[in-house]
């Protein structure tokens, strides 16, 4: 179920969806007979999916798609066209549309399609949250293995990036050095000052926190784990 904005300025193919798209599937329905209408009610709304129409009493539906893709706004956008040469104009011109749909179409079809486009989005959201940890001001992507504090980058050995991921997963979690060898180094024999030394370097690349506490907290006796957010 979605919030769907749907830009088409044919009364009777607007209508055939409504019902259909409100009633089977569930989704709220906003219509905008023009480009402009479409334009401003897109900046007040917030919206799953489009369905758009090309051609509009006053202008493109193309503009319309990209001025959403420029603002860097990745909602999908299925573009309903009456010509099928016309989809692979729209293709070639890399608009970032996600989906066409050629009329005329059922409102099985198009439903189908923006849930598939629905299902698709709600999957890509998910992975992109599952590689990403946040430990206050600290960011690590694991796909892409990028760390950042307060939004600045920093750059870690392969060594140093492990051991702060370990660190962050399991935030306030006191690690001892052999917790640490054994998650870091795959158990492979390195001695405890090995580990310190690590712990230090990664300490200073980090910085401090707000507070001017150390990221890495010592626990006396015990080993490492993560400083309680200021
Ligand atoms: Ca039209």
């Amino acid at each position: 179920m979605g919030n769907i904005l749907l830009i088409e300025d044919e009364i009777g193919i607007a209508r055939s969806l409504e019902l259909p798209l409100q009633q089977t599937y569930g989704h709220s329905l906003t219509h905008c007979l023009t480009l402009e209408d479409a334009l401003q009610t897109w900046e007040k709304g917030s919206f799953d999916a489009v369905l758009l129409d090309l051609n509009l009493p006053d202008g493109n539906g193309i503009d319309f798609c990209r001025a959403v893709r420029k603002s860097r706004d990745t909602t999908p956008i299925l573009i309903l066209t009456a010509r099928r040469d016309e989809v692979d104009k729209i293709l070639g011109l890399e608009l970032g549309a996600d989906d066409y749909i050629v009329k005329p179409f059922s409102p099985r079809e198009v439903g189908a399609r923006i849930n598939a486009v629905l299902r698709r989005r709600h999957w890509d959201i998910q992975c992109e949250n599952d590689s990403v940890i946040k430990h206050c001001g600290i960011v690590l992507n694991e796909n892409r293995r990028e760390v950042s504090v307060r939004g600045t980058p920093i750059s870690l050995t392969r060594t140093e990036y492990r051991l702060l991921s370990a660190l962050m997963k399991r935030p306030g979690w006191v690690f001892t050095r052999d917790n640490l060898i054994e998650l870091v180094w795959d158990g492979n024999f390195v001695t405890d000052r090995v580990v310190d030394s690590v712990v230090s370097r990664l300490r200073r690349k980090l910085g401090r926190m707000s507070s001017g506490e150390k990221w890495i907290r010592t626990v006396h006796g015990t080993g490492y784990a993560m400083a309680d957010c200021p």
